[in-house]
Parts: structure tokens; C-alpha cells; sequence
């Protein structure tokens, strides 16, 4: 499993100021096999070196010759270098339905992670190709629940008489399998901004929800906006015997959580909370729901990456925020308001390294591979599972 990469944070003032150096050299990263990351896997071509002075023109030359047959999507985490060649930003979700929006482009190039690709590929008609620029742009939350895991738990479920109880819910950062899981089993995708809609949902489907596979946003939807308690929350750990609770801790429970967590968002610490507010009175402490829950509570709001750019777009000049997120989104946010005080939440910076594996050697070797009538690193959802997604995505866009 990949861990983020860090580094200390310099000095932060009104104007937003760089951290010092990592480290790690982040440019370097996607280049070689990496047995840490997810998927550890070799880029098959010949990249261009980082330190080539041509990148942006050849980029710039690649796609104008692509022209409307290529769409280029950037997550809002993505780096700024990537972030200037997309043809639309948003978060995973809103990509997935900006792809599926363009059916007449041939090559969907998915600046993102690879369960964002597949829920494009889902999403798309199947003569267009989703590309994801590096293989090993995986995403260490997604890698925490795996088929075979969930299916073990289901089973247990089953045993115990309570599956026929259970709405299984998972998060959209979830391999295609998990969402083919739970559309085979009548439940629903669901994002950081309907979270809660999906479990109103559920919870009017069965009596309990089997959360996938982000346990804070189920515990932060579950407790501060479903009003349940925190003893009504179990935790599965795939890595026990029987996932570590008793059969009464199951039968019990109402949200029964995966033991995933988002490598980036787990990072921010209830004191991370107390030390900005110490340092910046009158600070608004703003955090994502893949925070854990003590750190959320401490927070002034909670909203998706959606909601936290909205929030910071519309803040009155002079407010301080101490945001909880993920670096590159930010720094552009600070950057992007000057008249405001944006800065970390945390004095550690910290990046989503297998968003970062994707750069603008991986983005140039792309496009100009297309060019070159070769079409690299296609991420293809085998069709039942596809099907068996589909439904759990509907059921999502469906929610009242
Ligand atoms: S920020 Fe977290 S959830 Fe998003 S891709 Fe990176 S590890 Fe996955």
C-alpha cells in the first residue's frame, strides 16, 4: 500500500508559502516500478525525462493534433502541470459524468487514479477508451477493500441470519468489483456530497448498512448528520478472523464500517485542529469527510471537494482558513485567492502520492503516443461487472 509523501511545512502567511523541499522527489515518481505503490507496475513506454525544457509544447502540439477526438479530465488533486492540459476539473464523480458527456471523443484521458478511470469506462460507450497516463496511479482507500475480502464478510453475514438486513453502500472510491458487489446486492454508490441521502436510502431498504470502504465517511455520515450514535458503528477489519467482532457486535450494530481509510485525509490530527487555532485566531477550520470523525467534530465544516472549493470561492476577503484536504487543491485555492488567508490544516504536507504519479512526462508520452496512432494503458470493466456497477451507480442517481 502506498503511503503519502511528506515534508514540513514552511512559515504560513496571508499569501500562500511553499513548503520546503521534500524528501522524496515527487517528479521522479512513475518512473520505474514502485513495489510499494498499489500497483507497482513498469510504464510501458519510453518517457520523456522530467527535466525536458519541451514538455509543455510538446503537450500543447500533441493535443491540438488530437483535437476534439481527445477529452482530457483533471482531478481537482491532480499537479498544477497536468491541471493546465484538462478540458474539465471536478472530483471523481463529476469526471465520470463529464466523460460520459462526451460521447464523440475517441480518447477519455483520465488524470486521476484508476477506479475513477473504471467508473469512466462504466459510464462511456464501449467504442470510446478511457487511458489513465500511469497504471500506478492507484488509490491506496480503494486497494482496502478487496472482492474476495467483502465477499468473506458477506458470507459471515449470511451465516448469521442478517444479511437479508443488510444494504451494502460503498463510497465511489471503490474498485469496479466493490461496485459491482454491491449493485449485485441491492445497494448503491454513493459520493462525499450524497452520503447522507444514501443512507436515508438504505436505511429505508433494511435496518442495517454494510459501509464500504471508507470508515470515516461512514461513521461522519452515520454520527453527525443520521444522528446515530457512535456505539451503533462497528468496525470490519478484513485483516481479523471474522473480521474482529463477535456475533452479537454484528447482529447489534446498525453501521457495520470497512477498516479503509484515505492515506491523505487520515493524516490531519485533532491537534493539527488545536495547534492552527492557536496560531491563527478567528480561523475557519474546513475538512473533508474522509477526515476521522474526532478531527471532523473539531471542525467548523465538513463538505466534499465540491463543496470545500464553493466555501472558499465564496468567503469574505480578510477570513482565515485552515483547510483539510489535499495539498495541490489547497495550494491552487490559496493561490487563487489572494485576498484571502488559505493554508494547510496541518504543518506536515502531505500529497496523495499515486494521484502524483501522474505527471507531465506520463501526460506528454500519452498524447503523443495517440498521435502516433498507439493507444497505451486502457482501462477496460469486464462487461458482467460493468453491468452489476451500472446498477449500483443508477440506484445512486436515483436517490430521492
Ligand atoms: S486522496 Fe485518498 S481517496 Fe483520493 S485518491 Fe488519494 S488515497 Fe485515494
Amino acid at each position: 500500500m502506498a503511503v503519502p509523501r511528506c515534508a514540513t511545512m514552511t512559515n504560513v502567511t496571508s499569501t500562500w508559502t511553499e513548503p520546503s523541499n521534500t524528501a522524496t522527489a515527487l517528479l521522479l515518481l512513475g518512473r520505474g516500478t514502485d513495489p510499494a505503490s498499489e500497483r507497482g507496475v513498469d510504464c510501458p513506454g519510453d518517457l520523456p525525462a522530467p527535466s525536458d525544457p519541451d514538455l509543455v509544447a510538446r503537450a500543447t502540439a500533441a493535443k491540438a493534433a488530437l483535437g476534439d477526438r481527445v477529452f482530457v479530465l483533471g482531478h481537482h488533486y491532480q499537479r498544477d502541470e497536468v491541471i493546465q492540459f484538462a478540458d474539465v476539473t471536478g472530483d471523481s464523480f463529476k469526471l465520470a459524468q463529464q466523460a460520459a458527456a462526451r460521447p464523440d471523443a475517441e480518447f477519455i484521458v483520465f488524470c486521476g487514479v484508476h477506479f475513477m478511470a473504471e467508473s469512466a469506462d462504466i459510464l462511456t460507450k464501449p467504442e470510446q477508451q478511457v487511458i489513465l497516463p500511469d497504471l500506478a496511479a492507484g488509490c491506496s482507500m480503494a486497494d482496502m477493500a478487496v472482492l474476495g475480502q467483502v465477499e468473506t464478510a458477506w458470507e459471515r453475514f449470511v451465516d448469521l441470519g442478517i444479511a437479508g438486513d443488510v444494504v451494502p453502500v460503498t463510497y465511489m472510491n471503490s474498485s469496479a468489483d466493490i461496485k459491482g458487489f454491491v449493485g449485485r446486492n441491492q445497494g448503491v454508490v454513493c459520493t462525499s456530497s450524497n452520503a447522507k441521502r444514501a443512507l436515508t436510502w438504505s436505511f429505508e431498504q433494511g435496518s442495517k448498512v454494510f459501509f464500504l470502504p471508507d470508515q470515516h465517511l461512514g461513521r461522519n455520515t452515520a454520527v453527525l448528520e443520521m444522528g446515530f450514535d457512535l456505539e451503533d458503528c462497528v468496525l470490519y477489519d478484513p485483516h481479523k478472523p471474522g473480521g474482529g467482532l463477535t456475533d452479537d457486535e454484528l447482529r447489534d450494530a446498525k453501521m457495520i464500517l470497512w477498516r479503509g481509510h484515505c492515506s491523505v485525509h487520515g493524516r490531519f490530527t485533532i491537534d493539527s485542529v488545536r495547534e492552527v487555532r492557536e496560531r491563527v485566531p478567528g480561523v475557519n477550520v474546513l475538512v473533508h469527510p474522509e477526515c476521522r470523525h474526532d478531527v471532523v467534530r473539531a471542525a467548523d465544516q465538513v463538505g466534499s471537494t465540491e463543496y470545500i472549493i464553493k466555501a472558499l470561492d465564496a468567503a469574505p476577503a480578510g477570513s482565515a482558513w485552515a483547510v483539510g484536504t489535499e495539498l495541490n487543491l489547497v495550494r491552487r485555492m490559496a493561490l487563487a485567492h489572494p485576498d484571502k488567508q488559505i493554508m494547510f490544516l496541518d504543518r506536515t504536507v502531505c500529497y496523495c502520492s499515486t494521484m502524483n504519479r501522474i505527471d507531465l512526462p506520463h501526460l506528454v508520452w500519452t498524447l503523443e503516443e495517440l498521435v502516433a496512432g498507439r493507444v497505451p494503458n486502457v482501462i477496460t470493466v469486464d462487461e458482467q461487472t460493468a453491468a452489476n456497477a451500472r446498477v449500483a451507480l443508477d440506484q445512486m442517481l436515483a436517490l430521492p
